[in-house]
């Protein structure tokens, strides 16, 4: 169902243009597929000390965040890393990719995909203008990043072959795999020409730009110690997706990564006894929950504090009705008011919630 269009400009934090956040400017980093590199763990890791709080902050679209950045330096640390090579499209590289493609599972491999279409996008200068939240995916037909949201997909039906979803619709469009990252800007660029005030492909009123629903299943997300032709992969769960300074080098020191959107990591090279190695992130996906406070200004509780870390427990904390970083699989919704929660609609005060869930 289209959406009435945005009054209001997009305010996507980006590096040159943070977020005005109650615990000071936040600066969000795009990572392309959620790939990073180990030596960019570690200029990520130099980064949040010296400019931030000392901590880096997963997103539910696979990039990172650094909060509180009062310090200067931040762009000439995070250009010298590769991790900024665009200025005028920084807001706009919002690529997910399957974290497992090419490692186990899927029918193509789409990790050089999301690499190639950053490219072309940086060198488009009409699609600097693309609103900050247009999100593309490529999904290897497992069906992991499809039911992500994203605005355009390309999603394998074959090694070589694959579907256009549009804001998750099947538009019943075939595209080779060879001809992805075209199809992808084609439409970014077409939405960009038509989109009016809108920000996101479900907000136009065109029928063209509805495809057929799919239907959406709860993919597992990887966690843990991953099989693969070799070896093995590692599925990184930091708690609230949040990673000190020295448990981001810890990462770094199995080579490079994958920023998965479900505020995980997935290593794509890990010895058997990672979990011991690393100290923490061998739990299962659990209780998520946005900042809160004291690190947002609209959070009417600390809701981390709140929540607890509850291993398997899938519930989203939420300081107020915005719910930042909700999962879009199924989850316990709970939004913070003065006294108490709503889970999933119901009034909880504070002293009865750890029974409620
Ligand atoms: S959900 Fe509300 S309280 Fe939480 S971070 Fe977003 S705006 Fe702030």
């Amino acid at each position: 169902m289209p959406t009435p269009a945005r009054v209001r400009a997009d305010a996507c934090p980006g590096v040159f243009a943070p977020h005005d956040a109650a615990d000071g400017p936040l600066a969000r980093v795009r990572l392309p597929g959620g790939a990073v590199s180990a030596a960019q763990l570690r200029a990520l890791a130099d980064c949040a000390e010296a400019c931030g709080d000392g901590d880096l902050h997963l997103t539910s679209r696979g990039n990172v965040q650094l909060r509180g950045v009062t310090r200067p330096g931040l762009a000439t640390r995070l250009t010298d890393a590769g991790l900024l090579p665009s200025p005028s499209h920084e807001r706009v590289r919002n690529v997910l990719a399957s974290p497992l493609s090419g490692l186990t599972g899927g029918l193509a491999d789409v990790r050089g995909l999301a690499f190639s279409l950053d490219r072309l996008l940086c060198s488009t200068p009409e699609l600097a203008s693309l609103p900050g939240r247009f999100l593309f995916a490529f999904d290897d037909g497992r069906g992991d990043v499809a039911g992500e949201g994203a605005d355009v997909c390309w999603r394998a039906t074959g090694h070589s072959s694959g579907t256009l979803l549009l804001a998750g619709g099947d538009t019943g469009r075939r595209v080779a795999r060879a001809d992805a990252v075209s199809a992808l800007v084609d439409v970014a660029l077409e939405f960009g020409r038509v989109r009016g005030s809108a920000w996101r492909v479900a907000e136009l009123d065109d029928p063209a730009w509805h495809g057929a629903p799919v239907p959406r299943f709860d993919v597992p997300v990887p966690v843990g110690l991953i099989t693969r032709d070799g070896g093995f992969a590692a599925g990184v769960v930091p708690r609230f997706g949040q990673l000190s300074a020295t448990q981001v080098r810890a990462l770094a020191s199995f080579g490079a990564a994958v920023v998965t959107p479900w505020k995980s990591l997935v290593l794509p090279d890990a010895p058997a006894d990672v979990f011991e190695r690393l100290g923490f992130g061998g739990e299962p996906l659990g209780t998520s929950a946005c900042v809160g406070r004291p690190g947002c200004m609209k959070s009417r509780a600390d809701v981390r504090a709140d929540a607890e870390f509850r291993p398997g427990l899938r519930a989203h904390f939420s300081g107020c009705e915005r719910r930042c970083g909700k999962p879009s699989q199924s989850h316990v919704d709970v939004v913070a008011e003065d006294g108490g929660y709503r889970v999933d609609g119901r009034w909880v005060p504070l002293e009865e919630l750890k029974g409620s869930l």
